[in-house]
């Protein structure tokens, strides 16, 4: 599902679209304002943005 797919994310903060893997392992931070948007806690992964699309 979700996990083993690369999301297109919009940063909620500065709206920079930006493409993680779903299964990401480490946290995620906007390259822009450096806003956490992919956060990791015992294996699980929450985004923290808007998905825009999965691609
Ligand atoms: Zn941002």
């Amino acid at each position: 599902m979700l996990e083993s797919k690369f999301l297109l994310i919009k940063c909620p903060r500065c709206r920079k679209p930006q493409i993680i893997f779903g299964k990401a392992t480490l946290n995620v931070k906007c390259l822009k304002c450096n806003k956490l948007l992919v956060k990791t806690t015992g294996g699980k992964t929450k985004i923290k943005a808007e998905i825009k699309e999965v691609l």
